[in-house]
């Protein structure tokens, strides 16, 4: 039998995200908005945050923005204009980052983690109805590694029952969702609120860390507007309990610079993405991501599945890429309801079986707006190599 011969190593490294070779094409820029900052000396809410949120807001298809300093503020910020009382049931999913559901804990609301798809990793809208009970004040969906949850379901279930929805979508800016005749929905538009952060990693990452909110209401806009700066309505008059949570003129400064290039940096993932499929989609005892029709997909991560036939293939596979020089990530390994920080919620392990698998055995492959068909096409070999 022929044995293919693998691919030598590209010349160039690869990295999981690779921001130096993002940026420079935009390093004059940047240096030049950074400098313009320093000089006039508004750090906080100067004029770059509010152009930076009307910039967003016209992205978005014109949600209200509210900016703030990181995601996970967002996150509880958002969960605070609910005005829910203590105790009350969030529903969150139990494959997700851990701020999702530490954002209702630290308000002394109860997190509720319920089980993901399989295929997509987003929240289960049947299990979201299981878990639904007279105490549930809030459904927080994930958009998880950039593809939309099944926003018309978590819709419908949040409308029957009276509760919010809330779209983490730290991970899938720009992501849409058709909703049926015809009708698009923008991912982080749909929910009561939305929030998306800015960490350096993100899809649209800045230079330090920033978050964000959306919403339709100009009245919540409002609040959550009030409730990320101290609760004031007006300078020293405290109407509300709230957070000193705001984005830094810098980084509103630089996000301004970045933005105009989101749709080309997603196309170009996207583009990373469908190759990756190509090369992988027919490896057996892999399953590449699955797409859902009805979302767009930006990869914020382009995740894949392995079968059990043995424990510990993952880790495995994950060690013969690294020995090859390539990196990979496991997103997240323990579920959130097993992390002691969230013992105190009662879960066992068993659970809930989709969360507690993924966590044995997705793994996210090198995906950013730079990586080369070269680079690309060296990982999936590696992979091939890796399972063989
Ligand atoms: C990154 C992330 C957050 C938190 O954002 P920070 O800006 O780091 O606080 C929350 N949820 C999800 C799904 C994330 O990926």
């Amino acid at each position: 039998m022929l044995v293919p011969s693998l691919p030598v190593a590209p010349s160039a490294a690869i990295q999981l995200l690779d921001l130096p070779a993002q940026h420079a094409p935009l390093q004059t820029e940047l240096t030049a908005a950074a400098a313009a900052c320093l000089h006039e000396a508004a750090y906080i809410q100067g004029p770059a945050v509010a152009q930076f949120a009307q910039e967003l807001s016209q992205y978005l298809g014109g949600p209200r923005v509210v900016t703030c300093a990181n995601g996970t503020d967002a996150l509880q910020l958002a969960l605070m204009s609910l005005d829910l009382p203590a105790g009350t049931e969030v529903i969150v999913p139990a494959f997700t980052y851990v701020a999702t559901l530490e954002a209702a804990a630290v308000l002394g609301l109860r997190p509720v983690p319920v089980d993901v798809l399989a295929d997509t990793f987003n929240l289960d809208p049947a299990a979201v109805a299981a878990a639904l009970t007279p105490r549930t004040g809030a459904i927080v969906a994930v958009h998880l590694f950039g593809q939309c949850a099944d926003l018309a379901a978590l819709r419908q279930l949040a409308d029957q029952c009276a509760v919010a929805l809330i779209e983490d979508n730290a991970q899938a800016i720009g992501a849409t969702f058709q909703a049926g005749n015809g009708v698009s929905w923008v991912a982080g538009t749909v929910g009561e609120v939305g929030t998306t952060s800015f960490f350096p990693s993100k899809n649209l990452g800045g230079f330090g860390d920033g978050g964000a909110l959306f919403t339709r209401d100009e009245n919540r806009a409002a609040y959550l507007r009030q409730l990320a700066n101290h609760g004031q309505t007006r300078k020293y008059y405290h109407q509300h309990i709230g957070l000193n949570s705001r984005l830094d003129t810098l980084q509103a400064a630089l996000l301004r610079v970045k933005l105009p290039h989101l749709p080309a940096w997603t196309a170009a993932r996207q583009r990373v993405a469908a190759r990756y499929d190509t090369l992988l989609g027919s490896v057996p005892g892999l399953a590449v991501p699955a797409r859902d029709p009805r979302s767009s997909h930006v990869f914020h991560q382009y995740t894949i599945t392995l079968s059990e036939q043995e424990p510990g293939r993952r880790d495995a596979l994950q060690a013969f890429l690294a020995a090859r020089g390539v990196p990979s990530a496991v997103y997240y390994p323990l579920p959130n309801h097993l992390q002691p920080a969230y013992a105190y919620l009662g879960y066992r392990a068993g659970q809930f079986p989709v969360a507690e698998r993924l966590g044995r055995t997705v793994l996210s492959l090198p995906i950013h707006p730079t990586l080369t068909d070269e680079q690309v096409a060296y990982v999936a070999a590696m992979v091939r190599a890796g399972l063989a």
